[in-house]
């Protein structure tokens, strides 16, 4: 919703200008080399002469070669009498040897001798013009160029005109169209109230903040709060990507910061909205040596915001998803000491989100959000709006006009796992080899009371690297699991490679992406929810960057680490063996359900459940099934294949 006309760029100078600027630059820097060098150029051509040895000097000399020598204070130059056949006349020159017979020799053979008489002044001359020059243009050019730096001229894009700073007088986004989030906006509401009417703070004397810090990952809002509260207070919003600050020239950076603020407080009260924080702001003793350039841009940002008074109405903002890697003295009180986490949405958020994003498409009456919202989880609002954006276009492209629940799980099937791969041909064997793969894993789920209910198999590729997959769903959020519920999620895991060797007595590379996902849930119950006997209540990982991909990172001696590995494999061994067991229990209905399968492609829950009952005879019982519109994909395992390349192995 950004509202692009009312964004300016915020150039002082036009980005042509600098372009010019910066050719008419490398233009005087070529003409000042190209005259160097010819004049270099020149001096060596006149002494173009050839050098010859003492010996032959006076072997010359013996011969009457020579007409004439001058001798200087470093060399002796000769010039020899004219050739009888060409009538050209040779230049040499020698070194001075302590030779007392010289002048003498040369009298004799009727040689003209000249001693040079030094010339001081013009050698002076020289040595100024071809010392002192140089040094002066590079000096010269020198100034002009740091004074360009720091005046945030633009000379070769550097200086302020390259930062991509946008300035909104009115962002038009309020907390209305930030779905969720309600303990974000209300630590917010307190810095729109006092952007409204800071006397009602200041008489009372109190401060308020000058900075606050929104944490979380990547596409929960940060940005759309930030714009959300200039828009409430109806303020002008500065924002500005940390890393812009930063380029590989020392200062530039600083400048940019100081420019930052003189413009912001001349337009006082607004935001200041500064993204990715942690490219300027990461702590200053992580490294040795340190980045000079980032050092300073902190130390300048650090000092802007002890420098401006927080009752001029000029408020900071910024985003980060690394918080701990943070200076502490840039979360200190006075600066960014508030910290407002905006975390993924639970499910009424999603559900919200979905909301706000559907307020503009045409619906129809199929559509149940709370079915999407339930699907969806983990998803962010970004993915959610996306969602809904390609369920429209998916509705266009269908030739309908309004969008359906069937466009709605297409556009959430198309996010998670990519669109359907229509041209890839699997072969026959491959087909079964995945059908009885994805079978094997919704069988082991369905056999297994603790797992969620199979919804959707479908052996259709996909974009995104997955061969078929099983959809799955909760049949409410979870935020909580019992360890009988992880067995049985591991269990599922390796269902599909049960199968396989079950079915055709030989492995494939399809399993790659399950026994990953495995092998985290195994190794997370052992070192982080103190899950296993051997260990019992001990935390031996810790997580880091727990906004991005919350990297596991051990605690433990590496004795204990290959305990755990020990652990690990035992865990999924034994979760291997309780699929196989399973499986081969259930033989028959596993080789009917991958049949069919393999003739539709693509079978519902209720079709797997109905087959299972028939081969099994157990009669089925009304509701057993989820309603359709409840479908989740808790799970598009890349079945047949973790990625590209796996799949492109097979086939
Ligand atoms: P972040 O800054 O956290 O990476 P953004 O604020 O840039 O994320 O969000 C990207 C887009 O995702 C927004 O423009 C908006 O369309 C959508 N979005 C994210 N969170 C929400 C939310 N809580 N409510 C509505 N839309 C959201």
């Amino acid at each position: 919703m950004d509202n692009q006309n009312n964004q300016n760029r915020n150039n002082n100078q036009d980005p042509n200008r600098n372009n010019r600027q910066g050719v008419s630059f490398v233009l005087l820097v070529t003409l000042i080399t190209s005259v160097l060098v010819l004049f270099l150029f020149q001096f060596q051509n006149m002494e173009s002469a050839e050098e010859i040895s003492y010996n032959k000097f006076l072997k010359m000399v013996e011969d009457g070669d020579i007409e004439k020598v001058d001798i200087g204070s470093s060399q002796i130059n000769i010039t020899t009498k004219k050739d009888k056949d060409t009538n050209i006349q040779k230049e040499y020159y020698t070194g001075i040897v302590n030779d007392d017979k010289l002048v003498d020799r040369l009298l004799e053979a009727g040689v003209e001798v000249n001693q040079d008489i030094p010339d001081t002044t013009s050698a002076m001359l020289l040595n100024i013009i071809f010392t002192f020059v140089p040094i002066a243009c590079i000096v010269g050019l020198f100034v002009w160029f740091t004074r360009k730096m720091s005046k945030g001229g633009g000379m070769m894009g550097i200086g302020k005109s390259n930062a991509k700073m946008y300035v909104e007088k009115e962002t038009g986004v309020t907390f209305r169209d930030v779905a969720g989030q309600d303990e974000a906006k209300e630590s917010l509401q307190e810095v729109v109230d006092f952007l409204h009417n800071p006397g009602k703070y200041t008489s009372v004397g109190a401060k308020l903040p000058k900075g606050a810090l929104l944490v979380g990952p990547p596409g929960t809002g940060k940005t759309l709060l930030a714009k959300a509260v200039a828009g409430e207070a109806r303020v002008p919003f500065f924002s500005l990507s940390g890393s812009a600050f930063v380029e590989m020239y020392v200062g530039v950076g600083a400048s940019r910061v100081r420019d930052l603020f003189k413009q912001a407080q001349q337009m006082a009260p607004c935001i200041i909205f500064i993204d990715e924080i942690d490219a300027i702001g990461k702590s200053r003793d992580t490294q040795l040596g340190g980045n000079d350039e980032r050092e300073q841009t902190l130390n300048q940002l650090l000092a802007e915001m002890d420098g401006f008074e927080s009752n001029k109405g000029l408020v900071l903002l910024a985003a980060t998803n690394r918080p701990e890697i943070l200076d502490p003295a840039l979360l200190r009180p006075g600066r960014f000491d508030r910290r407002i986490i905006v975390e993924k949405p639970d499910l009424k958020g999603r559900i919200d989100v979905l909301k706000v994003h559907s307020k503009d498409v045409r619906m129809d009456e199929t559509v149940d959000l709370e079915a999407i919202a339930l699907a969806t989880s983990g998803a962010v609002g970004s993915d959610l709006a996306n969602m809904i954006n390609e369920a429209a276009i998916n509705a266009v492209k269908h030739g309908r006009n309004a969008v359906s629940q069937s466009d709605l799980f297409e556009a959430v099937e198309v996010v998670l796992v990519g669109k359907e791969k229509k041209d890839r041909i699997m072969s026959q064997e491959e087909r079964r080899i995945v059908s009885y793969h994805e079978v094997g894993h919704a069988l082991v789920s369905a056999l297994q009371k603790d797992a969620e209910p199979v919804q959707k198999i479908t052996i259709v590729p996909r974009t995104m690297g997955a061969l078929g997959y099983v959809m799955q769903t909760p049949e409410e959020e979870k935020f909580l699991n019992t360890k009988k519920e992880l067995e049985a999620m591991l269990v599922g895991m390796l269902g599909g490679r049960a199968a396989e060797e079950i079915v055709f007595d030989t492995v494939t590379t399809g399993a790659s992406n399950d026994i990953e996902k495995a092998t985290s849930i195994a190794r997370a119950m052992i070192t982080q929810y103190g899950m296993s006997e051997k260990f019992g209540l001990i935390g031996l990982e810790s997580i880091q960057s727990r906004y991005l991909d919350g990297r596991p990172v051990m605690n433990c001696g590496q004795e204990t680490a290959s305990e755990i590995d020990k652990e690990v494999m035992k865990m999924l061994k034994n979760a291997y063996e309780e699929a196989k067991r399973l499986l081969g229990e259930h033989r028959n209905a596993l080789d009917q359900i991958a049949a069919f399968l393999i003739e539709k492609e693509t079978i519902t829950g209720k079709e797997f459940m109905e087959i299972l009952h028939q081969v099994e005879g157990i009669p089925q019982k009304d509701g057993e099934t989820q309603p359709e519109s409840r479908i989740a994909m808790k799970e598009a395992d890349a079945a047949a294949g973790g990625g590209e390349e796996t799949s492109d192995a097979q086939a």
